[in-house]
Protein backbone atom coordinates (compact mmCIF):
# COMPACT_ATOMS: atom_id res chain seq x y z
CA UNK A 1 0.00 0.00 0.00
CA UNK A 2 1.10 3.65 -0.63
CA UNK A 3 1.05 5.61 2.25
CA UNK A 4 0.15 8.94 1.81
CA UNK A 5 -0.40 10.65 5.27
CA UNK A 6 1.21 11.27 8.35
CA UNK A 7 -0.61 8.77 10.27
CA UNK A 8 0.14 6.03 7.80
CA UNK A 9 4.05 6.95 8.28
CA UNK A 10 3.82 6.16 11.84
CA UNK A 11 1.79 2.79 11.48
CA UNK A 12 4.48 1.69 9.34
CA UNK A 13 7.52 2.74 11.56
CA UNK A 14 8.81 5.72 9.63
CA UNK A 15 8.08 8.16 12.14
CA UNK A 16 7.10 8.38 15.34
CA UNK A 17 3.57 9.43 17.18
CA UNK A 18 5.63 11.66 19.07
CA UNK A 19 6.86 13.44 15.40
CA UNK A 20 3.77 13.71 13.80
CA UNK A 21 1.82 16.24 14.49
CA UNK A 22 4.74 19.25 14.18
CA UNK A 23 4.99 18.15 10.76
CA UNK A 24 1.21 18.85 9.56
CA UNK A 25 1.94 21.84 8.07
CA UNK A 26 5.10 20.58 6.00
CA UNK A 27 2.50 17.80 5.08
CA UNK A 28 -0.23 20.41 3.95
CA UNK A 29 2.56 22.39 1.81
CA UNK A 30 4.32 19.55 0.15
CA UNK A 31 2.19 16.10 -0.82
CA UNK A 32 3.53 12.74 0.72
CA UNK A 33 3.96 9.33 -1.30
CA UNK A 34 5.63 6.39 -0.69
CA UNK A 35 5.59 3.36 -2.26
CA UNK A 36 5.53 0.11 -0.81
CA UNK A 37 8.98 -0.52 -2.24
CA UNK A 38 10.60 2.52 -0.63
CA UNK A 39 8.74 2.27 2.65
CA UNK A 40 12.38 1.09 4.38
CA UNK A 41 13.93 2.75 7.01
CA UNK A 42 17.29 3.51 5.19
CA UNK A 43 15.03 5.11 2.37
CA UNK A 44 13.35 7.28 4.76
CA UNK A 45 15.21 10.26 4.29
CA UNK A 46 13.87 10.68 0.42
CA UNK A 47 10.35 10.94 1.16
CA UNK A 48 9.54 11.05 5.02
CA UNK A 49 8.97 14.91 6.11
CA UNK A 50 10.62 17.08 8.04
CA UNK A 51 10.56 19.92 9.88
CA UNK A 52 13.81 21.07 7.85
CA UNK A 53 11.75 22.04 4.79
CA UNK A 54 9.88 24.79 6.39
CA UNK A 55 13.11 26.74 6.89
CA UNK A 56 13.32 28.44 3.50
CA UNK A 57 16.79 30.20 2.42
CA UNK A 58 16.95 33.59 0.68
CA UNK A 59 18.79 31.98 -2.30
CA UNK A 60 16.07 29.50 -3.01
CA UNK A 61 13.49 29.74 -5.92
CA UNK A 62 10.30 28.21 -6.49
CA UNK A 63 11.52 27.42 -10.49
CA UNK A 64 15.20 26.42 -9.61
CA UNK A 65 15.80 25.58 -13.30
CA UNK A 66 13.70 27.91 -15.45
CA UNK A 67 10.99 25.83 -16.53
CA UNK A 68 8.46 28.42 -16.80
CA UNK A 69 11.46 30.53 -18.12
CA UNK A 70 10.67 28.96 -21.79
CA UNK A 71 7.44 27.85 -21.95
CA UNK A 72 6.09 28.46 -25.46
CA UNK A 73 2.62 26.70 -24.72
CA UNK A 74 1.47 25.21 -20.93
CA UNK A 75 3.52 22.29 -20.20
CA UNK A 76 6.00 22.61 -22.56
CA UNK A 77 9.34 23.83 -22.22
CA UNK A 78 11.71 24.73 -24.99
CA UNK A 79 15.14 25.87 -23.30
CA UNK A 80 17.29 24.25 -26.18
CA UNK A 81 16.84 24.53 -29.89
CA UNK A 82 16.76 20.78 -30.80
CA UNK A 83 14.45 19.38 -27.62
CA UNK A 84 12.05 19.75 -25.74
CA UNK A 85 10.37 19.00 -22.12
CA UNK A 86 6.99 17.69 -21.96
CA UNK A 87 5.25 17.82 -18.86
CA UNK A 88 2.21 15.42 -19.90
CA UNK A 89 1.49 14.87 -16.25
CA UNK A 90 2.46 16.41 -12.85
CA UNK A 91 1.31 13.26 -10.59
CA UNK A 92 4.25 10.79 -9.44
CA UNK A 93 4.50 7.67 -7.74
CA UNK A 94 6.34 9.07 -5.03
CA UNK A 95 6.75 12.87 -4.02
CA UNK A 96 10.39 13.28 -3.20
CA UNK A 97 11.22 15.29 -0.55
CA UNK A 98 14.40 17.28 -2.45
CA UNK A 99 12.39 17.31 -5.83
CA UNK A 100 13.19 20.74 -7.66
CA UNK A 101 9.39 20.76 -9.08
CA UNK A 102 7.74 20.15 -5.98
CA UNK A 103 6.28 23.05 -5.74
CA UNK A 104 4.19 21.62 -8.78
CA UNK A 105 4.32 17.75 -8.94
CA UNK A 106 1.13 16.48 -7.61
CA UNK A 107 -1.09 19.58 -8.42
CA UNK A 108 -3.07 18.82 -11.49
CA UNK A 109 -2.93 15.54 -12.91
CA UNK A 110 -2.57 14.90 -16.95
CA UNK A 111 -1.83 17.74 -19.19
CA UNK A 112 -5.72 18.85 -20.88
CA UNK A 113 -5.74 17.88 -24.23
CA UNK A 114 -5.73 21.52 -25.61
CA UNK A 115 -2.61 21.95 -23.79
CA UNK A 116 -1.44 18.59 -25.18
CA UNK A 117 -2.26 19.59 -29.16
CA UNK A 118 -0.93 23.39 -28.67
CA UNK A 119 2.60 21.39 -27.28
CA UNK A 120 2.25 18.44 -29.85
CA UNK A 121 1.67 21.50 -32.83
CA UNK A 122 4.45 23.70 -31.42
CA UNK A 123 7.04 20.42 -31.91
CA UNK A 124 5.30 19.31 -34.93
CA UNK A 125 5.60 23.17 -35.92
CA UNK A 126 9.60 23.59 -35.30
CA UNK A 127 11.80 21.39 -37.41
CA UNK A 128 14.76 22.07 -34.98
CA UNK A 129 13.34 19.69 -32.25
CA UNK A 130 14.90 16.27 -32.70
CA UNK A 131 14.52 14.87 -28.85
CA UNK A 132 11.10 15.31 -26.49
CA UNK A 133 11.62 14.88 -23.12
CA UNK A 134 8.52 13.32 -21.00
CA UNK A 135 9.55 14.58 -17.36
CA UNK A 136 7.90 15.32 -13.91
CA UNK A 137 5.75 14.61 -12.57
CA UNK A 138 6.34 11.21 -13.92
CA UNK A 139 5.92 9.86 -17.36
CA UNK A 140 5.35 6.15 -16.39
CA UNK A 141 2.23 6.63 -14.32
CA UNK A 142 0.41 6.95 -17.19
CA UNK A 143 -1.64 4.41 -18.12
CA UNK A 144 -0.09 2.38 -21.31
CA UNK A 145 -3.63 3.56 -23.12
CA UNK A 146 -2.77 7.29 -22.21
CA UNK A 147 0.56 6.82 -23.13
CA UNK A 148 0.59 4.86 -26.45
CA UNK A 149 -2.18 8.06 -27.51
CA UNK A 150 0.96 10.53 -27.11
CA UNK A 151 3.68 8.18 -28.29
CA UNK A 152 1.69 7.49 -31.51
CA UNK A 153 1.15 11.30 -32.31
CA UNK A 154 5.16 12.48 -31.40
CA UNK A 155 5.49 9.40 -34.07
CA UNK A 156 3.52 10.84 -36.72
CA UNK A 157 5.99 14.03 -36.56
CA UNK A 158 9.16 13.18 -38.70
CA UNK A 159 11.87 15.09 -37.11
CA UNK A 160 11.25 13.92 -34.26
CA UNK A 161 13.94 11.05 -33.53
CA UNK A 162 14.18 10.47 -30.14
CA UNK A 163 11.72 10.43 -27.16
CA UNK A 164 13.48 10.48 -23.96
CA UNK A 165 11.59 9.24 -20.73
CA UNK A 166 12.83 10.28 -16.72
CA UNK A 167 11.71 8.32 -14.49
CA UNK A 168 11.38 6.55 -10.83
CA UNK A 169 8.59 4.00 -11.92
CA UNK A 170 11.08 1.23 -12.91
CA UNK A 171 12.96 1.44 -9.01
CA UNK A 172 9.56 2.94 -6.94
CA UNK A 173 6.52 1.30 -8.23
CA UNK A 174 8.32 -1.62 -10.59
CA UNK A 175 5.38 -3.58 -11.11
CA UNK A 176 3.93 -0.44 -13.58
CA UNK A 177 6.66 -2.09 -15.68
CA UNK A 178 4.15 -4.46 -17.91
CA UNK A 179 3.54 -5.79 -21.44
CA UNK A 180 1.68 -3.51 -22.60
CA UNK A 181 3.60 -0.80 -21.49
CA UNK A 182 6.88 -2.09 -22.86
CA UNK A 183 4.77 -2.62 -26.08
CA UNK A 184 3.48 1.49 -25.87
CA UNK A 185 7.22 2.46 -26.31
CA UNK A 186 7.80 0.24 -29.64
CA UNK A 187 7.72 3.49 -32.28
CA UNK A 188 9.78 4.90 -34.84
CA UNK A 189 11.66 7.09 -32.85
CA UNK A 190 14.39 5.65 -30.86
CA UNK A 191 12.84 5.61 -27.19
CA UNK A 192 15.81 5.96 -23.63
CA UNK A 193 14.63 6.04 -20.54
CA UNK A 194 16.73 7.56 -17.68
CA UNK A 195 15.89 6.19 -14.19
CA UNK A 196 15.90 7.99 -11.38
CA UNK A 197 17.26 6.86 -8.73
CA UNK A 198 19.65 7.72 -5.30
CA UNK A 199 20.66 4.68 -3.29
CA UNK A 200 21.86 1.11 -4.11
CA UNK A 201 19.01 -0.42 -1.40
CA UNK A 202 16.17 1.19 -3.75
CA UNK A 203 17.36 -1.81 -7.12
CA UNK A 204 15.48 -4.41 -4.95
CA UNK A 205 14.83 -7.84 -7.18
CA UNK A 206 12.06 -6.43 -8.36
CA UNK A 207 13.57 -3.23 -9.78
CA UNK A 208 16.37 -5.11 -10.98
CA UNK A 209 13.28 -7.25 -13.11
CA UNK A 210 12.22 -4.05 -14.59
CA UNK A 211 15.01 -2.71 -15.55
CA UNK A 212 15.51 -6.07 -17.49
CA UNK A 213 11.79 -6.02 -19.21
CA UNK A 214 13.07 -2.96 -20.48
CA UNK A 215 16.90 -3.58 -21.47
CA UNK A 216 15.19 -6.96 -23.31
CA UNK A 217 12.50 -5.22 -25.48
CA UNK A 218 15.66 -3.02 -26.94
CA UNK A 219 15.09 -0.11 -24.41
CA UNK A 220 18.33 1.88 -23.79
CA UNK A 221 18.86 2.69 -20.02
CA UNK A 222 20.51 5.60 -18.35
CA UNK A 223 20.54 7.02 -15.08
CA UNK A 224 19.97 10.16 -12.68
CA UNK A 225 20.58 10.97 -9.32
CA UNK A 226 20.80 13.70 -7.04
CA UNK A 227 23.85 14.20 -5.03
CA UNK A 228 21.62 14.26 -0.99
CA UNK A 229 23.39 14.55 2.48
CA UNK A 230 22.17 12.13 4.15
CA UNK A 231 21.16 9.92 1.26
CA UNK A 232 24.27 9.14 -0.78
CA UNK A 233 26.77 11.79 -0.54
CA UNK A 234 29.81 9.36 0.39
CA UNK A 235 31.73 7.62 -1.79
CA UNK A 236 30.76 3.58 -0.63
CA UNK A 237 26.97 4.78 -1.46
CA UNK A 238 27.68 6.13 -4.19
CA UNK A 239 29.75 3.20 -5.54
CA UNK A 240 27.49 0.90 -4.45
CA UNK A 241 25.20 2.60 -6.51
CA UNK A 242 27.20 2.93 -9.88
CA UNK A 243 28.44 -0.69 -9.38
CA UNK A 244 24.58 -1.91 -8.94
CA UNK A 245 23.47 -0.14 -12.15
CA UNK A 246 25.96 -1.06 -14.10
CA UNK A 247 25.21 -4.67 -13.35
CA UNK A 248 21.78 -3.80 -14.93
CA UNK A 249 22.74 -2.71 -18.01
CA UNK A 250 21.96 1.04 -16.44
CA UNK A 251 24.65 3.73 -17.80
CA UNK A 252 25.21 6.46 -14.21
CA UNK A 253 24.68 9.34 -16.89
CA UNK A 254 24.27 12.68 -14.22
CA UNK A 255 25.01 13.23 -10.71
CA UNK A 256 23.01 16.05 -10.30
CA UNK A 257 24.31 19.12 -7.57
CA UNK A 258 21.16 19.34 -5.82
CA UNK A 259 18.83 22.49 -7.04
CA UNK A 260 17.93 25.35 -4.73
CA UNK A 261 14.74 23.94 -4.77
CA UNK A 262 12.21 25.85 -1.48
CA UNK A 263 13.25 23.94 1.65
CA UNK A 264 15.61 21.52 0.64
CA UNK A 265 18.65 23.39 2.11
CA UNK A 266 19.62 20.35 4.43
CA UNK A 267 19.93 17.91 1.61
CA UNK A 268 22.58 20.37 0.11
CA UNK A 269 26.06 19.43 0.04
CA UNK A 270 28.92 21.98 -1.05
CA UNK A 271 30.09 21.63 -4.87
CA UNK A 272 33.11 21.05 -3.27
CA UNK A 273 32.52 18.05 -0.96
CA UNK A 274 30.61 17.07 -4.11
CA UNK A 275 34.05 17.37 -6.29
CA UNK A 276 35.89 15.31 -3.41
CA UNK A 277 33.32 12.43 -3.87
CA UNK A 278 33.87 12.52 -7.28
CA UNK A 279 37.53 12.04 -7.16
CA UNK A 280 37.62 9.53 -5.05
CA UNK A 281 35.36 7.27 -7.41
CA UNK A 282 37.56 7.78 -10.56
CA UNK A 283 39.66 6.18 -8.49
CA UNK A 284 37.46 3.35 -7.63
CA UNK A 285 35.10 3.04 -10.84
CA UNK A 286 35.36 2.09 -14.57
CA UNK A 287 34.65 4.56 -16.89
CA UNK A 288 31.45 2.89 -17.87
CA UNK A 289 30.01 3.51 -14.02
CA UNK A 290 31.47 7.29 -13.87
CA UNK A 291 28.38 9.48 -14.11
CA UNK A 292 29.22 13.42 -14.99
CA UNK A 293 28.50 16.01 -11.86
CA UNK A 294 26.75 18.45 -13.11
CA UNK A 295 24.85 21.57 -11.68
CA UNK A 296 21.70 23.15 -13.60
CA UNK A 297 22.19 26.96 -13.40
CA UNK A 298 19.66 28.63 -11.80
CA UNK A 299 17.08 30.44 -13.68
CA UNK A 300 17.47 28.51 -16.80
CA UNK A 301 20.71 29.19 -18.00
CA UNK A 302 21.51 25.45 -18.56
CA UNK A 303 23.38 22.76 -17.13
CA UNK A 304 27.21 22.47 -16.91
CA UNK A 305 29.83 19.60 -15.60
CA UNK A 306 31.06 20.84 -12.52
CA UNK A 307 34.39 18.84 -12.06
CA UNK A 308 36.21 17.86 -10.68
CA UNK A 309 38.77 19.87 -13.45
CA UNK A 310 41.77 17.53 -14.18
CA UNK A 311 43.07 19.81 -16.69
CA UNK A 312 44.40 23.25 -16.16
CA UNK A 313 46.30 25.78 -18.52
CA UNK A 314 50.11 26.18 -18.04
CA UNK A 315 51.22 28.43 -19.92
CA UNK A 316 51.66 27.73 -23.51
CA UNK A 317 50.59 24.13 -22.45
CA UNK A 318 48.77 21.81 -19.60
CA UNK A 319 48.87 20.41 -16.24
CA UNK A 320 46.58 17.48 -16.07
CA UNK A 321 45.96 15.94 -12.65
CA UNK A 322 45.59 11.37 -12.75
CA UNK A 323 43.43 9.68 -10.91
CA UNK A 324 45.49 9.60 -7.94
CA UNK A 325 46.67 13.21 -7.33
CA UNK A 326 49.48 12.85 -9.39
CA UNK A 327 50.73 16.04 -11.39
CA UNK A 328 51.55 15.69 -14.66
CA UNK A 329 52.17 18.22 -17.68
CA UNK A 330 50.50 17.84 -21.21
CA UNK A 331 51.68 19.81 -24.48
CA UNK A 332 49.62 19.59 -27.49
CA UNK A 333 51.00 19.12 -30.44
CA UNK A 334 51.21 21.88 -32.59
CA UNK A 335 50.88 22.55 -36.77
CA UNK A 336 54.41 21.32 -38.19
CA UNK A 337 55.29 20.07 -34.91
CA UNK A 338 57.03 16.63 -36.04
CA UNK A 339 57.48 16.00 -32.76
CA UNK A 340 54.98 14.34 -30.59
CA UNK A 341 53.83 15.56 -27.39
CA UNK A 342 56.08 14.65 -24.79
CA UNK A 343 55.54 13.04 -21.74
CA UNK A 344 57.55 15.12 -19.16
CA UNK A 345 58.51 14.25 -15.50
CA UNK A 346 55.54 14.15 -12.61
CA UNK A 347 55.19 17.62 -10.72
CA UNK A 348 54.65 17.39 -6.86
CA UNK A 349 51.25 16.69 -6.08
S1 LIG B 1 9.26 14.60 -10.30
FE1 LIG B 1 10.70 12.94 -9.80
S2 LIG B 1 11.95 13.79 -8.11
FE2 LIG B 1 10.09 15.06 -8.27
S3 LIG B 1 8.67 14.12 -6.80
FE3 LIG B 1 8.25 13.23 -8.82
S4 LIG B 1 9.46 11.33 -8.81
FE4 LIG B 1 10.29 12.60 -7.18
Amino acid sequence: MTLTTLHQLVSAGLLTKAEAPALAPVAETFRISVTEAMARPELAAQFVPTLAEMLTRAEELSDPIGDHAHEPTPGLTHRYPDRVILHATQTCEVYCRFCFRRESVGASGHLPEDDLKAALDHIAATPAIREVILTGGDPMVLSPRRLTAILQRLDAIPHVDVVRFHTRIPVVQPARITDALIAALDIRPAVWVVVHTNHPAEITPEAAAALRKLTRAGVPLLSQSVLLQGVNADPDTLEALFRTLIANRVKPYYLHHADLAKGTSHFRTTIAEGQKIMETLRGRLSGIAQPTYVLDIPGGHGKVPIGPNYLVAQGAAWQVTDPKGQRHAYADVTKGDVQQAAQVPILAP
